[in-house]
């Protein structure tokens, strides 16, 4: 991220007039009913004031609000879902491009494609493709926004089966820094294509998306608990079964504290322990037969994986993790996972700080790993792991300590990283783990970059600075 682009501190009111004359959705600004609401992020952190929060209703209204953050030299944010931990989809003084209003989603059955408008969420997505049998790769929590998961790259339940989320995208319409419209994908402005996945935001607004669908309904999965004490075996013994595992099963591993509440038995309640979140999209008749080799390892101390629809499984854990909570993470890439780091997980994992941090390890192998670390702009192809350590609370008391657990945890496995993260779970880091980020890519991000935005307009990402940068 930047701070250098120039921030409007007074906006003349008929200045303003003439933007709202020109959108269907609301201009909001401070003062305005329903400008705290507006101005807020999922996670609570983050408290910026916007000079103008624009809730756009198509693209014209999108092409209007970039020709006037343009033309006004303002900081100009865009949101997508609101997710983002570093608060991306938000700013100080600047103009927010809002696309929650944009839900639009079309199904095609007959193709197995879906279009997604920019401001949908991937509940919004699940809600319209589940009825056909249909779903496409996203995350692990449906409230995340389609729009930021996507142009980070996409880790989730159906990464080892599919590949990442944007394996699955076939397409995107856009507007670019000048407000002109565009379409990118494997014909028209490809190497534009190329960047948007895993590039984030940095080349303009998606306004919608076109995504390939697979048959995914009922699905078997959900988490199994087990005790801490068990945390070493358990965990080299989840490596080496998912290394081995056929594709059609996923299984994250996480450090999580019990929620004090049912459906959890009493006796565990605020325990912390490691769990495993399964997912498994074979045929159901075999599904027992899967994972006997699982509840082998140990009968878990809870196991609630069972036959569960899709959406249900990527909803499972949005009431736990509600917006308003402070959240601090960092994440890094792992080739492997050694023994020795294991013995530092297990050390840290016992540790958490709060009843809602944690610590995952997502799996990207399989079909995640078969496109090559050229062939789009997500460069840790090579990466088996991905991990992310999480502090979040409701209480902002806490954050110092939650921080700092979260940063000795992430310093002491980072020797055994391989160099870069996750640009969708990283605070703001700077420019050198952007670059960690993409490695040999960085250089061809920042070629696209110049061509689509050389002035830098949409800087609030996980920033590539344009190859040859022209001062706005
Ligand atoms: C609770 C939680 C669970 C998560 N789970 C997962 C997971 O399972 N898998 C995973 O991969 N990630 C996950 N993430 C990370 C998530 O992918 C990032 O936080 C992502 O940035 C969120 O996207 P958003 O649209 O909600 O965020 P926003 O804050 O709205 O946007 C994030 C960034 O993307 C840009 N952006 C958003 N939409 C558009 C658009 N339409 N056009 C151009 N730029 C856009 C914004 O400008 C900003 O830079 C999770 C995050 C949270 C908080």
């Amino acid at each position: 991220m930047t701070t250098q682009a120039p921030i409007a501190t007074t906006l003349e009111k008929a200045t303003v007039q003439d933007l709202r004359s020109r959108m269907r959705g609301a201009v909001i600004q401070p003062g305005d009913p329903g400008y705290e609401p507006a101005r807020r992020v999922y996670n609570a952190m983050i408290d910026r004031h916007p000079a103008l929060i624009t809730h756009c209703a198509d693209v014209a209204d999108v092409i209007s609000a970039v020709n006037f953050a343009r033309q006004h030299q303002l900081t100009l944010a865009v949101r997508g879902g609101g997710h983002n931990g570093a608060g991306l989809g938000t700013c100080d003084g600047g103009l927010v491009i809002d696309l929650s209003r944009m839900k639009g989603i079309r199904v095609d059955p007959t193709k197995r494609t879906v279009r997604v408008e920019g401001g949908c969420t991937w509940g919004d997505v699940d809600h319209a493709t589940h009825p056909f049998g249909l779903a496409t790769p996203s995350g692990f929590i449906s409230s995340t926004g389609v729009g930021g998961l996507t142009l980070g790259g996409g880790i989730g339940y159906l990464s080892r089966t599919y590949g990442l989320t944007i394996d699955n995208l076939l397409g995107v319409d856009m507007v670019l820094a000048d407000g002109s419209v565009v379409t990118a994908n494997a014909q028209q402005n490809a190497d534009l294509f190329w960047a948007l996945r895993g590039g984030g935001g940095n080349f303009g607004v998606v306004t919608s998306f076109l995504f390939r669908l697979h048959p995914v309904s009922t699905v078997y999965g959900g988490p199994m608990l087990w005790p801490m004490e068990a945390a070493a075996d358990l965990l080299r013994f989840w490596r080496d079964f998912i290394l081995a595992a056929p594709e059609n099963i996923n299984g994250w591993f996480g450090f999580v504290t019990v929620p004090p509440a049912p459906p959890f038995p009493e006796p565990l309640h605020l325990k912390k322990m490691c769990v495993i979140v399964w997912c498994y999209t074979g045929p159901l008749d075999q599904a027992e037969a899967t994972f006997k080799p699982i509840r082998a390892f140990g009968p878990p101390a809870v196991d609630f994986a069972g036959p569960i629809p899709w959406p249900a499984l990527q909803s499972m854990f949005d009431a736990l993790y509600p917006p308003g909570l402070q959240w601090y993470w960092k994440a890094d890439f792992f080739a492997a996972l050694s023994d020795p780091a294991i013995d530092l997980h297990v050390t840290y994992g016992a540790q958490l700080p709060t009843m809602h941090s944690t610590m995952h390890l997502y799996p990207i192998n399989g079909a995640a790993q078969r496109v090559g670390r050229d062939e789009t702009a997500f460069s840790f192809r090579d990466a088996t792991f991905a991990e992310v350590v999480v502090g979040v609370d409701p209480d902002p008391a806490n954050n110092e300590r939650m921080i700092q657990w979260a940063k000795d945890y992430w310093l002491a496995l980072h020797p055994y990283s391989a160099g870069g993260g996750y640009v969708n779970m990283m605070m703001d880091e700077g420019e050198d783990r952007v670059k960690a980020a993409y490695r040999e890519n960085y250089a061809r991000l920042a070629q696209v970059k110049a061509t689509y935005d050389p002035t830098n307009l949409f800087h609030l990402n996980q920033n590539i600075r344009p190859a040859t940068e022209v001062r706005r």
